[in-house]
């Protein structure tokens, strides 16, 4: 897997401050995305040790209330595999932090063909111009969910997510 960037103290993805990994590769083209740049999945750098020592040193603040997967798209194809152990490895190290994850794909794409086990959080769906509203939190378009997975997962239906 490639990434883009590993940032920390990031307040515009998710509840809290977080640290987020911007991973390389999307499908999904949407027409206005803001990181074109983050489409292809050879893009970056490698996703090596050193990174993941990174960003989980980034985690293990206590100032940071979890991780937001980003892109890119973290379940292009070539990333699933690598994310999901990823989220695996936080909540088994360190259960107190919240995972986000955001993808272009739609909860009916995902929730049946990936592990969601680990993410506390899913954004869904693809950046829709004509829907774009700056004043919605944590999301570029009106279409996108904020979906509560454990939930969702246990009544077999999309349940948004209600900040505590
Ligand atoms: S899913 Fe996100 S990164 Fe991919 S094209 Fe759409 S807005 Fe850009």
């Amino acid at each position: 897997m490639n990434y883009h960037n590993i940032t920390k103290d990031d307040m515009l993805n998710g509840e809290g401050l977080r640290v987020v990994l911007w991973t390389a590769g999307c499908t999904h083209c949407c027409d206005g995305c803001q990181n074109p740049q983050t489409w292809d999945v050879a893009g970056g750098l490698e996703f090596d040790k050193n990174a993941e020592n990174e960003l989980f040193e980034a985690l293990n603040q206590d100032h940071i209330s979890g991780i937001t997967f980003s892109g890119g798209d973290p379940l292009h194809p070539f990333n699933r595999d690598e994310v999901i152990r990823l989220a695996k490895k936080a909540k088994e190290m360190l259960p107190s932090k919240n995972v986000w994850l955001y993808t272009g794909f739609l909860w009916e794409d995902v929730k049946d063909c990936v592990d969601l086990t680990n993410i506390d959080v899913l954004v869904d769906g693809e950046f829709q111009k004509e829907l774009n509203d700056n004043n919605l939190h944590w999301v570029g378009s009106s279409n996108q969910r904020i979906i509560d997975v454990q939930k969702s997962l246990k009544e077999n239906k999309v349940i948004e997510y209600c900040k505590p």
